[in-house]
């Protein structure tokens, strides 16, 4: 029978260890495959991706960054306090067209709102509108990695289809699989969502008590094949809910739109 819950230190201990092997293995062969594309763009300096309105991590990556970020001498308080910031600079960019951005105009819409990712360093200059480098580059989320690009930025700044290494997405999706499977094993749950928000309700009392508690695993069925999914779903509508964001009809139609596209 499982506990109910693990405190912090049992979390770090039995998370961290998995979640940064799978990252060294992703990122060794990222790098090789990069080091044989010559064409490969990404540089550091250059963070429109970084601006994106969905940044799609899972809570278990979000996590990892947050331990990652108090194993280097950041306080829980002064994290809170950064990732509030982002959280009403988000809503409040998101309150001009109502819901949160899904669909191709509305993540176009908030990328031109230049909101950081809250662990992302700013280095404004005048010719790159969305310069400077991300301040957790050990430990980001696989996503942030495999999101390369081999063209130029200015194919992110604008949302267009950009050359990528199908290799890398390919790989990046097998590591983002397995660690959503370990944090189903250990929690019953894995919200995949906007990295920042899951980080931001991570450092909420709430939103740290309900990623540290062992729910039951759902039991997809013929009739509902999907069971697991939705109950992910609700887990990251419960972070968010510890922010203030509740989802609403508004929400779901831009999803819908999303999926569609
Ligand atoms: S994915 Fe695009 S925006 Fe992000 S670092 Fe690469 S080139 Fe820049
Ligand atoms: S974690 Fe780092 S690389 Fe990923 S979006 Fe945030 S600042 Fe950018």
């Amino acid at each position: 029978m499982l506990r109910s819950e693990l405190s912090f230190t049992e979390a770090v201990q039995v998370c961290v260890p998995f979640v940064h092997d799978i990252h060294s293995r992703w990122k060794v062969k990222h790098s090789e495959i990069a080091e044989t594309q010559k064409a490969h763009s990404c540089q550091k300096g250059c963070g429109a991706c970084c601006h994106y309105g969905l940044i799609s991590s899972s809570s278990l990556e979000a996590f990892f960054v947050l331990t990652h970020c108090l194993g280097s001498g950041q306080t829980l308080s002064g994290l809170h306090e950064a990732s509030m910031t982002y959280v009403e600079n988000f809503k409040l960019a998101c309150s001009e067209w109502g819901h949160l951005p899904f669909a191709k105009a509305s993540r176009l819409a908030f990328l031109k709102k230049k909101v950081p990712c809250p662990l992302f360093v700013s280095t404004p200059l005048p010719d790159q509108p969305y310069s400077g480098h991300c301040g957790v580059y050990e430990a980001r989320p696989v996503i942030c990695g495999q999101f390369h690009s081999t063209e130029a930025p200015k194919k992110c700044e604008e949302l267009e289809p950009h050359g990528t290494e199908s290799a890398v997405i390919d790989l990046g999706e097998v590591a983002g699989h397995t660690l959503r499977e370990f944090e189903r094993a250990q929690f019953g749950k894995s919200a995949l969502g906007h990295l920042p928000l899951i980080f931001a309700a991570l450092t909420t009392e709430d939103g740290l008590k309900a990623f540290l508690r062992r729910d039951e695993p759902a039991k997809p069925s013929d009739a509902d094949p999907h069971a697991q999914e939705t109950l992910d779903f609700f887990f990251y509508a419960e972070l968010l809910g510890c922010l203030g964001i509740s989802l609403g009809e508004a929400d779901f139609a831009d999803l819908e739109r999303a999926q569609a596209e």
